[in-house]
């Protein structure tokens, strides 16, 4: 294990449903000549139901994956349906031609094949979640987890940190960009509160754009200066396009 301090770049960790997928759209689909249909199981609905948002920051998130800008993109899910996991994540990696290089590093994937859109993924009920209740939480720790899974992270390098006090933030609270429809999942409020996205369709644009920036620039140490500067965020726009 190298150390890691100074070298895990930015993470993107994001949600399935209504997130990526407008799956509550989905399930709408009906085909009366074929009662055993399941539009949920039909990739070819996929496209059309991509929150548009998102679509824009997976865009954007796979260049920065393959420039090295961020470390990884995961997909942290409370969806319990792995075979409709698995084709999504099979639709992104085709959609965006990309595979990861970490994902055949994470062992609990290997039984579902070694050719990943996204470089981790934890589901409801996937072995390794960290909270395995019916309704788990999304923490930091389960980051953490999928982070030491792919070998980007050793929590033990920051043990002696943790304990000089135990109220210091997670030392990857600065990390963690997180992306999910829902407000109240615990990893919102132990995150940097501008990395924390909640989904929906009335965020714009130039979140968006400033966001991006931030992880074009990033380093351990100067997002948030740079976020504090009003033209920096004017600037933003002209990054994106
Ligand atoms: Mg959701």
């Amino acid at each position: 294990m190298r150390k890691n301090r100074g070298i895990l770049k930015p993470v993107f960790v994001f949600d399935l449903d209504q997130t990526i997928l407008d799956s509550d759209g989905i399930i709408q689909v009906r085909k009366p000549k074929n009662p055993n249909y399941n539009p949920l199981y039909d990739m070819s609905l996929y496209e059309k139901y991509m929150i548009p948002l998102t679509k824009e920051i997976l865009e954007k998130a796979v260049e920065l994956r393959k420039r090295g800008t961020i470390s990884a993109i995961f997909l942290l899910s409370n969806n319990s349906d792995t075979k409709y996991i698995l084709q999504v994540d099979a639709f992104l990696r085709d959609k965006f031609k990309q595979v990861s290089s970490l994902a055949p590093n994470v062992q609990h994937l290997k039984l579902y094949g070694s050719d990943f859109f996204f470089d981790n993924l934890h589901w409801r009920g996937s072995s390794t979640r960290e909270d395995t209740s019916q309704n788990p939480v999304k923490s930091i720790l389960d980051v953490e987890k999928m982070l030491e899974e792919v070998g980007l992270y050793n929590k033990y390098n920051y043990e002696s940190r943790n304990q000089e006090n135990t109220f210091l933030k997670h030392p990857l609270y600065d990390k963690i960009y997180f992306f999910d429809d829902l407000p109240d999942h615990v990893l919102h409020s132990q995150i940097e509160k501008s990395h924390s996205f909640v989904i929906s369709k009335k965020m714009n644009a130039s979140k968006v754009s400033d966001l991006l920036k931030n992880s074009k620039r990033s380093t351990q140490t100067k997002i948030k200066s740079r976020r504090s500067h009003r033209s920096t965020r004017r600037s933003a726009k002209n990054w994106i396009r």
